[in-house]
């Protein structure tokens, strides 16, 4: 008989250049969260992989300094899991502008390690698609096929 099938969501996080010399720290704190770190890289993204990474915000006024922030030095990308993963990890991240995030959210991520209203410091997936194509972008050659929602936790 086949073991049962559980589906454990996961989510794309990034440490952002300004918050590299912190990693170690992030990444302590993202353990003792609750998250099983998958897999991790560090990547230093050209300007024509960060446009496509975030391509959803092509034509925003910001998108150029955000690309030109993002390709300015190395990243640790990271698959997160646990239960409600996207979700708990857009809660410990907190709001995007880091000015907001201090005031209202003084314990997340971007409060604590955010440096102005782009340099966030941290990313999160937004939903289970963009996880997934998050996910994809930076491990290409992930071995880690996700099971269909459908298929998940069957006994
Ligand atoms: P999030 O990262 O919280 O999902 P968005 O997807 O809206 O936020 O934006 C992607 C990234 O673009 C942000 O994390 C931030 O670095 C940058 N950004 C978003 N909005 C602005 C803005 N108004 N001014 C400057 N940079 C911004
Ligand atoms: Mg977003």
């Amino acid at each position: 008989m086949d073991p049962p099938q559980i589906y454990v969501e996961r989510t794309l996080a990034l440490i952002k250049p300004d918050a590299i010399d912190k990693a170690e720290e992030i990444e302590d704190i993202i353990l003792r969260s609750g998250f099983t770190i998958l897999q991790k890289r560090k990547v230093h993204l050209t300007p024509e992989q960060a446009s496509d990474f975030y391509a959803e915000h092509y034509g925003k006024m910001f998108f150029p300094s955000l690309v030109g922030y993002m390709s300015s030095g190395p990243i640790v990308a990271m698959v997160l899991a646990r239960d409600k993963c996207i979700g708990y990890w857009r809660d410990l991240i907190g709001p995007t502008n880091t000015y907001k995030a201090r005031e209202t959210h003084p314990d997340s991520l971007r409060a604590i390690y955010g440096t102005d209203d782009q340099r966030n410091a941290v990313h999160g997936s937004d939903s289970y698609s963009s996880s997934e194509r998050e996910v994809r972008f930076m491990f290409p050659d992930s071995v880690i096929e996700p099971i269909p929602a459908g298929q998940a936790a069957r006994d």
